[in-house]
């Protein structure tokens, strides 16, 4: 499904080039960029966007002349948002929802597009505060990854007005490349140490662990189990069946066997390998304490998600255990989350995805409070981050000082298609690339061959029928 709001404007009937084109055909860094916006030649917006002085609409340039919000199913469902101003300057902005992706849609189609038609699309403090404080009703998943999209999308248009890559922008590069980290993982130990090396051969240096459970039927995050439509798990947990999955989770059985997988996996590999592991919020504080502290020997990098985000009081007793680095942050959504974890430095990585947190604006902020406790960058890379998204993190990870380590899971051949990427892995590091804006170019002929498709995140209950956090 592609759906367009408002109409666009009649941009093909006077014959001006498709906006679209100016993205394909951006100048590289250093070349020619779009012309200072001139005043007087734009067709007047179509609707106010606000009542005071200070919101008139623009009659500019670089006044937004759409918004639309595409939708299509590549490998799995993706929300982007499109701005375009009236020099015909294109913007990109992920606003993919994992599992909840329509609400989303509706939030930006139905509440905020009508917002920035007219509106300046270089203020991006300004839209920013305006989309955050002017609904009232603020925070929460949606919200936050619709103002990311409109973020991200005039941070897009601006490093394409400057004609440089957008981690100029944000002061630019800290460092020569990203260090990256993959997802191995195994039914059993064999299968495990085949993942492990064959990331290796990808280039991987930092590799995240997951196993299976002996007992469990089926754990997340591994690659090999198959679905209950008979399809792999192969890193994208997201199903699109009518109802969502349900597996199976015991604790006790996990806390048993996790460290010897990992005293197996130091055994085979050495020391030197940074190993990683995320305990997707299914334990307790004291459960979590105890898993830290079993896991010492083995010198992970982070233990991610350990217990259930909401409760940041928790991580504290955890601390309180064990010396294992702690990461946490990919359903959070603003600073608030982080302000006792920070603060009292409970956790050792952000783990925040630029799409979910409210954009570049905000994470920056985020990432910044952090660097003030010697707390690092970690993040959030899964698939369902849109390579809209990604783009967004590699310009901020390579520009910030306090970078800690980046999650990459290669999208599909298809999702390639749609989104024509220029970011590099080489040798176990990324890099955005140094085409103008984020370096990504939304391919709708491709994408429209992929309509949505309702999917679901599966969910756990224990042994007894007890719905558990997945
Ligand atoms: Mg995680």
């Amino acid at each position: 499904m592609t759906s367009q709001h408002p109409p666009t404007p009649a941009r093909d009937e006077a014959g001006a080039a498709d906006p679209r084109d100016v993205v394909a055909d951006a100048p590289v860094a250093g070349g020619e960029a779009p012309t200072t916006p001139t005043s007087g030649d734009a067709a007047a917006p179509t609707e106010p966007h606000g009542t005071g002085p200070h919101s008139a609409p623009q009659r500019s340039g670089s006044a937004i002349r759409s918004a639309e919000v595409l939708v299509s199913s590549p490998d799995r469902n993706f929300v982007t948002l499109r701005v375009t101003t009236e020099d015909g300057v294109v913007g990109l902005g992920d606003a993919t929802l994992n599992g909840r992706e329509l609400s989303v849609v509706s939030y930006l189609r139905d509440h905020v597009v009508p917002l920035l038609i007219g509106r300046d699309a270089h203020r991006i403090e300004d839209t920013w505060q305006f989309l955050y404080r002017s609904a009232y009703w603020r925070r929460g998943p949606v919200t936050m990854a619709a103002i990311a999209a409109v973020d991200v999308a005039l941070w897009d248009i601006k490093a394409r007005y400057a004609g440089m890559p957008l981690y100029q922008l944000l002061g630019g590069a800290s460092r020569t490349g990203i260090m990256a980290y993959g997802h191995a993982s195994g039914r059993d130990l064999p299968e495990l140490f085949d993942s492990i090396r064959h990331h290796q051969e990808l280039g991987f240096r930092s590799i995240r662990v997951q196993t299976a459970v002996p007992g469990i039927d089926k754990v997340y995050g591994i690659a090999a189990q198959h679905t209950s439509t008979g399809s792999r798990y192969d890193y994208e947990p997201a199903q699109r069946i009518p109802l969502p999955a349900e597996e199976d989770w015991d604790t006790r059985a996990y806390l048993r066997h996790l460290p010897r997988v990992f005293e197996a996996v130091r055994h085979e590999f050495g020391p030197e390998l940074p190993l990683l592991h995320d305990g997707h919020h299914r334990m307790t504080p004291i459960q979590a304490a105890r898993l830290g502290k079993d896991l010492e020997p083995y010198d992970l990098f982070w233990l991610e998600d350990c217990t259930p985000a909401e409760n940041q009081d928790a991580l504290r007793l955890v601390r309180q255990h064990t010396t294992t680095p702690l990461a946490i942050g990919e359903v959070f959504n603003t600073v608030w989350d982080y302000q006792t974890l920070v603060r009292e430095q409970l956790v050792d990585y952000v783990r925040s995805a630029v799409t979910h947190t409210g954009g570049i604006t905000a994470l920056r902020r985020i990432l910044d409070f952090a660097a003030q406790y010697q707390i690092k960058s970690g993040i959030h890379g899964p698939t369902d981050i849109s390579p809209v998204g990604m783009a967004a993190a590699l310009h901020l990870d390579l520009a910030i000082h306090n970078f800690g380590i980046q999650e990459y899971m290669p999208h599909g051949r298809l999702t390639d298609e749609v989104f024509r990427q220029s970011f590099t892995f080489t040798e176990g590091f990324l890099h955005p690339g140094d085409a103008p804006g984020l370096g990504v170019v939304y391919d709708d002929a491709v994408a429209d061959r992929f309509p949505y498709q309702p999917a679901y995140l599966p969910f756990n209950r224990l042994k007894d029928g007890t719905v558990h956090d997945w």
